[in-house]
């Protein structure tokens, strides 16, 4: 039997590689620091995770680059970015927006070469997002007046914003385009490991003509985002990231004035009810902890099964991992890319083996992972109890745990028992089920018969650990504006 034909029979799939040839890769990038590439003192290098390739030297910024950006970003907003018409600062945005759109096949495969997700996710779910949120708040720009009715709002000067690496792009256009539609100006720091869009982001604010200095970036570890945080003239931070960081951050900037957002972990609840649609729920799970490796905040890592069902559901699940294409991040057919670093896929192993000490049963379906890079199986953990690590702690990871409960007054409990409150999901096929308990359910955002579905328009954050502050919507622009009536200089 000829290779074709055995394959044929298997129906396996023939790798379909989305080609490398329209990245252009630099050896070394600078620091964008007032429309211009400033040499860094201290480079690292960044790298495929997927392979451990080594793809480009990167700056390490010190507090005095962080300096010099803020100082970039100052002069912007003071000088010629503030005095412009706010349908003119649209015009701008409006720009980016169509940029990201004609290169958005050179920012995916870049995406998903710098940070290991899927390029069907990168091309289909990033890209068109990021565009879309510069396309929202570009029409935002000159309507801030009706937007806050009677409130006088302006903007509030330099932003620091941090982001962390699991939507790259993806989470600085969720930054930078709401400040600069409210008239801001930006330093940004992407995350260590995924830092490449970013640079190459800087390339689409040159094609806009921005003016130099109203957005800034530099790159670096948690030192530059310490800097950036600790830099006196910053009036506002946005940062997304880890809980931990997050009360950092926090505590560092009290009492100083500065404003403040925090989109921090999540352990959401996926329940579904014994009505659902069995195999529509599945997508949904599958969607909720499996989508980019399950380095999703806002994941449904705790499956919450009404018991009657679990049975059949976690038959169906089982069977439709093994479906699951786990492997190259550029194969236009893989579902399942590369763990985004070491460090991360330590994390993911150190809470298996907690999962399994403490008695919860593994699945994992049949898969060869590559020899390189970074990897690591979906994973299904069943009998699992509230206690367990895995069901406190956010893996960030594709590890899923599995509870049941009775009736749904129990549901909702085992639901809000969590330190975090940032999404959940309910699958049901009755309308007023749902509403009763996404008013029950403590979690920024609740999904209804799906899950990780994303809108400019729609607001996004959390209760508790999750954070505070709103990003997306008309909500998302409040946290970069001051208004007259504010009782102190800054504001709240
Ligand atoms: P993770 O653990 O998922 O990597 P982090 O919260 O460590 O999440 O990282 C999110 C972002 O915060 C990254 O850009 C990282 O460099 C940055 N960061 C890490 N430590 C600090 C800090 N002390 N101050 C400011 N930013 C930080």
């Amino acid at each position: 039997m000829t290779e074709e034909l055995a394959a044929f029979r298997g129906f396996a799939y023939a790798a379909a590689p989305e080609s490398r040839a329209i990245v252009r890769l630099e050896d070394g990038y600078g620091l964008f620091v007032g429309g211009e590439w400033r040499a860094p003192a201290e480079t690292y290098t960044t790298i495929s995770p997927a392979s451990e390739e080594p793809l480009a030297q990167v700056g390490q910024a010190s507090a005095e680059d962080v300096g010099a950006a803020v100082g970039a970003a100052r002069a912007a907003f003071e000088g010629e970015w503030s005095a412009l018409r706010p349908a003119e600062r649209a015009k701008y945005l409006f720009r980016i927006a169509r940029l990201l759109q004609e290169r958005a096949r050179e920012f995916a495969v870049l995406e998903s070469l710098n940070g290991g997700k899927p390029i069907k996710e990168s091309r289909d779910v990033d890209l068109p997002l990021a565009a879309a949120h510069f396309f929202y708040y570009a029409g935002w720009a000159d309507k801030l007046e009706y937007a806050f009715p009677n409130r006088r709002p302006r903007p509030r000067g330099v932003t620091g914003q941090i982001i962390p690496w699991n939507f790259p792009l993806l989470m600085l256009a969720w930054k930078i385009a709401p400040a600069l539609a409210a008239g801001n100006t930006v330093v940004l720091k992407p995350a260590e490991t995924t830092p490449l869009t970013a640079l190459l982001f800087c390339d689409v604010l040159r094609q806009a003509e921005l003016p130099a200095g109203v957005v800034n970036i530099v790159t670096g570890d948690g030192r530059t985002g310490a800097a950036l945080v600790e830099h006196p003239d910053v009036d506002k931070i946005a940062f997304t990231g880890s809980t931990e960081v997050g009360k950092a951050i926090q505590r560092e900037l009290a009492g100083t004035g500065k404003g403040l957002t925090l989109e921090l972990g999540g352990k959401a609840a996926n329940i579904v009810f014994d009505d659902a649609p069995l195999d529509q729920a599945v997508e949904g799970i599958v969607n909720g902890i499996y989508f980019n490796q399950g380095h999703v905040c806002c994941a449904g890592s705790r499956l919450l099964v009404q018991e009657s069902i679990q049975q059949p559901l976690i038959e169906k699940l089982k069977r439709r991992l093994a479906t699951l294409r786990v492997g190259d991040p550029l194969d236009k057919n893989t579902d399942v890319g590369a763990i985004n670093s070491a460090t991360q896929l330590q994390r993911i192993e150190e809470f298996v083996a907690a999962g399994e000490l403490e008695g919860a049963e593994l699945y994992q379906p049949p898969c060869t992972l590559p020899e390189r890079g970074y990897w690591f199986a979906p994973t299904v953990f069943t009998n699992v109890a509230q206690s367990h690590r895995i069901a406190q702690e956010e893996i960030f990871g594709p590890v899923l745990s599995v509870l049941t409960f009775r009736t749904p007054e129990e549901a909702v409990e085992k639901a809000n028992n969590t330190a975090y409150g940032l999404s959940a999901g309910v699958w049901t096929e009755k309308g007023s089920r749902i509403l009763w308990a996404a008013q029950r359910l403590r979690a920024g955002v609740v999904w209804a018969n799906t899950f990780n579905r994303f809108d400019p328009t729609s607001p996004f954050g959390g209760y508790k650990e999750s954070g505070f502050g709103r990003e997306g919507g008309l909500h998302g622009l409040e946290p970069y504006l001051r208004f007259d009536e504010d009782s102190t200089e800054w504001g709240g």
